[in-house]
């Protein structure tokens, strides 16, 4: 059959100017005139924040798929839901969607004020898009070769995921567009980082304070969390004082310190969750929640370490260095915890329900 060719009334625009000088009805004015790029720029927030309610609900689906598919398949005569290997995985899911729910939490709030809260946004969005990436990858996993055909649910779920960590902002962009926005906000004197930065300079060189320690519920996780803000502000003062202008050209740098500043921003959501959830409902009701909220914080506490490592390298040397890799390894320590245990008991809990189920 011969190809009709179509004919256009309109020339397919070659830029976006040929909204230029379009008449508008003064009814369908959106905000003010001129001032469009607020509005737009807002609406990238809120789509950010949408973005990982919805990875949020991707994610319980998905660690349901795989808890029920863990209890039915049976390998060596055993459901594979009885593995140690299989276990990490059903609680991690469980671990990593709990950080997202808590984050999700709070931006209610991020609706009611996209501006204020942009950076939380652009947390929220490579958060949510990455945890999501990570269970449907293990729910892939645990469906073993099932997961890779098209008649099982993970391969849409795969491939549906991975997009989220491209739009509303690639997430390389989302990481350097948070460090700015902090930076910017410090710059304008609408946030004393400069205050904090230098206290913690000064506790550097001081003796660490070995004083009584509380050993009441969330004392020892508040302690990390304190000096996990410690340690990013150690690690982004220096780098903003050594590098200055040239910092913004450094995206490697930058992009260590916006995954410090996620990774606490998630340590202290999820702990602030549980503590309003074991007020509301006591401690003996929260058992699986405490767990997920330690191993959490005991493993943040070790990227903190990793980002931080690579950040300080990559800027400081002799003295200097060895001193911020001294502070970063003070800032970073957390008590011993025995996460392979924490995990068993959150994945039984998942696999006697049958679901996720928190
Ligand atoms: C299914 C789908 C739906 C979409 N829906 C919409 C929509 O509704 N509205 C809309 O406006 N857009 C939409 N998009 C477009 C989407 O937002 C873009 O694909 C995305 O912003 C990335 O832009 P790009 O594809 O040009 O990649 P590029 O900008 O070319 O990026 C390629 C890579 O380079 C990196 N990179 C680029 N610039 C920098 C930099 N300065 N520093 C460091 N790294 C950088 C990126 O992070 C990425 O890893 C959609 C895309 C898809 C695939």
């Amino acid at each position: 059959m011969a190809k009709k060719s179509t004919k256009w009334a309109l020339k397919a625009p070659a830029h976006a100017s040929v909204f230029n000088d379009t008449k508008v009805p003064v009814e369908n004015v959106l905000g003010e005139i001129g001032k469009g790029h607020l509005i737009a720029f807002n609406i990238l927030n809120i789509g950010r924040a949408k973005l990982a309610a919805a990875a949020l609900g991707g994610c319980k689906q998905v660690t349901t798929l795989s808890i029920e598919y863990a209890n039915t398949r049976q390998q060596f005569n055993l459901p594979i839901a009885k593995f140690g290997a299989i276990r990490y995985k059903l609680a991690e899911q469980a671990i990593k969607k709990k950080l997202l729910s808590e984050g999700v939490e709070h931006s209610k709030a991020l609706l009611q004020a996209a501006e204020e809260y942009a950076v939380e946004c652009a947390i929220l969005k490579v958060v949510g898009s990455e945890t999501l990436d990570y269970v449907v990858d293990e729910g892939v996993q645990i469906y073993g070769g099932y997961g890779f055909s098209a008649d099982y649910p993970m391969d849409r779920a795969y491939r549906d995921s991975r997009i989220n960590r491209i739009f509303e902002g690639t997430n390389e962009i989302n990481r350097l567009l948070a460090v700015d926005m902090i930076l910017k906000r410090a710059m304008k004197g609408k946030l004393d980082l400069m205050t904090p930065a230098m206290e913690v300079q000064k506790e550097l060189m001081g003796i660490p304070d070995f004083g009584d320690v509380d050993d009441t519920l969330f004392a020892s996780e508040k302690r990390t969390l304190a000096s996990m803000k410690k340690a990013l502000l150690m690690v982004a003062g220096s780098a903003v004082q050594k590098l200055m202008m040239t910092l913004a050209k450094e995206q490697e740098i930058l992009i260590n310190i916006a995954n410090m500043a996620a990774e606490i921003f998630v340590s202290e959501s999820i702990m602030l969750r549980t503590e309003k959830l074991v007020a509301h409902k006591g401690e003996a009701q929260c058992t699986s929640q405490l767990d997920m909220m330690r191993v959490y914080l005991n493993d943040a506490a070790d990227h903190l370490n990793l980002q931080g490592k690579e950040a300080i390298n990559s800027f400081a040397e002799g003295d200097e260095q060895r001193m911020l890799l001294l502070g970063l390894k003070r800032f970073t320590k957390t008590p011993p915890y025995n996460t392979k245990e924490a995990r068993r008991r959150v994945a039984k809990a998942l696999i006697d329900a049958n679901a996720y189920c928190f």
